[in-house]
C-alpha cells in the first residue's frame, strides 16, 4: 500500500493568498499540522533545510510551495500536444532516470500554482488562435500533476475546464494510482488518461516512491471504467534479465483488468531506455547504489540537437524491443494504436 503525498513542509508566497486555492490550501495544511512558512523568495531551494546536498534534495522533494504562476506563456510540447499546460513543476517521485533531474535540477520542490483563472484565461486565448483547429494542452511536462492532485484538485478543475470546450483536449501522464477524485470529472471525453507502466522489475528497482505495478494497473482499470480515453507510456523500456516475460506479465494483467470497450481506443506510446552523460553523472550522484546499466559501450549513441547526443540500445537490441513490445500489443489489444516507438 502506497500513502498519497503530503508534503513535511510548506511555503506559501503571499501573493498565493489572494486567490481562493491558495487560502484553501493554507487552510488545509494548517489544519492538517503541517509546518508552514511564508516566503518572498523565488528560489526556495535556499530555505530548504539539510545538512548536505543529498539531504535537502529529498527533503525538497517533499517541500510543498504554494505559488503564483506569473508567466503565463505557455511552453510548446510537440509533438504530442500544442502547449504545456502549468499547473505545476517537481515530483516526490524518486525514479532514478527522472526527466526533471536534468531538465529541474536546481528546483527540486514541488510547486503548485493557484492563480487557476489566469491559465484558464490564457488558455481559452490559446484555443481561439487556433479555431477551428483542436489545441492539445500537455498537463505533465514538469511534474507528475497527478500525484499531488488529491491535495489541490487543480488538474480535476482543468479536466473540467477542458470537457466544457469544443476545440480543447487535454492530456497527461502518471505513475501514480491516487485517481479516485479524478473519476467523477465530468471530462466529456476530452482528456487522455495515461499512465506510464513498465514490468514490475522496472518499477520495484527503479522508481522509489511512486505506485506500485499492481495498483497502477488496478488505477487505469478505474479510469477507463470511468469512461476517459486511456493510454499507456511503457518507458523507459528495459532490457533487464527476463524482460520477455515481465512485459508480457504486465500485458497479461492490463488484459485481465481492462474492460473491453476502452480497448477500442487506447493508445501506446514506446520509448526506449536512454540516457545522457549529464543524466548519468546526475544518477550516480543521486542514488550511487543504483543497479540502472548505463555502459556506453553497451550502448550505440545517437546524435541530438546542439551536442546533446543520448546513448540508446544498439540496433539490434532496439529492434528486438520493438518487436516483442509490439507483438505483445497487437496480440492483447489488436485495436490499440501505436503512437511511437523511440
Ligand atoms: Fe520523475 Fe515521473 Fe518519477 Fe516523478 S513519477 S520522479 S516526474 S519520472
Amino acid at each position: 500500500m502506497m500513502e498519497p503525498f503530503m508534503p513535511q513542509l510548506v511555503y506559501i508566497e503571499p501573493q498565493a493568498l489572494e486567490y481562493p486555492l491558495g487560502r484553501e490550501l493554507k487552510e488545509k495544511f494548517e489544519k492538517m499540522g503541517i509546518e508552514i512558512r511564508q516566503t518572498t523568495s523565488h528560489n526556495q531551494v535556499r530555505n530548504i533545510p539539510g545538512d548536505n546536498e543529498q539531504q535537502q534534495y529529498r527533503n525538497a522533494k517533499s517541500t510543498l510551495v504554494v505559488g503564483v504562476r506569473k508567466t503565463l506563456k505557455f511552453e510548446q510540447s510537440k509533438p504530442s500536444a500544442e502547449y504545456a499546460i502549468p499547473l505545476a513543476t517537481g515530483c516526490m517521485g524518486h525514479c532514478h532516470y527522472c526527466y526533471l533531474q536534468t531538465t529541474m535540477g536546481d528546483k527540486p520542490y514541488i510547486r503548485t500554482y493557484v492563480n487557476l483563472e489566469d491559465i484558464f484565461e490564457q488558455a481559452t486565448k490559446y484555443m481561439e488562435e487556433r479555431i477551428p483547429e483542436i489545441t492539445r494542452f500537455e498537463a505533465a511536462c514538469t511534474s507528475d500533476i497527478v500525484g499531488i492532485d488529491h491535495l489541490t484538485h487543480s488538474l480535476k478543475k482543468t479536466i473540467e475546464f477542458i470537457g466544457q470546450t469544443d476545440f480543447g483536449r487535454l492530456r497527461f501522464v502518471t505513475k501514480y494510482h491516487h485517481v479516485d477524485h479524478l473519476l467523477d470529472a465530468k471530462h466529456n471525453g476530452r482528456t487522455r488518461f495515461r499512465f506510464s507502466l513498465n514490468s514490475n522489475y522496472v518499477i520495484k528497482n527503479f522508481e522509489p516512491g511512486t505506485s506500485p505495478f499492481e495498483k497502477r494497473i488496478e488505477a487505469a482499470g478505474k479510469v477507463a471504467k470511468a469512461n476517459y480515453p486511456l493510454g499507456f507510456i511503457l518507458a523507459p523500456l528495459y532490457r533487464h534479465e527476463g524482460w520477455e516475460e515481465g512485459y508480457l506479465e504486465l500485458f497479461e494483467k492490463l488484459k485481465q483488468t481492462l474492460p473491453e470497450e476502452a480497448t477500442h481506443d487506447l493508445t501506446f506510446e514506446l520509448i526506449q531506455h536512454r540516457f545522457t552523460k549529464t543524466a548519468k553523472r546526475i544518477i550516480e550522484k543521486r542514488y550511487p547504489k543504483t543497479k540502472l546499466q548505463m555502459n556506453e559501450d553497451d550502448r550505440k549513441y545517437k546524435w541530438g540537437k546542439y551536442g546533446r547526443g543520448k546513448y540508446v540500445y544498439k540496433t539490434d537490441e532496439a529492434d528486438e524491443l520493438k518487436q516483442i513490445i509490439e507483438s505483445y500489443i497487437h496480440t492483447y489489444f489488436p485495436q490499440a494504436k501505436i503512437e511511437y516507438f523511440t
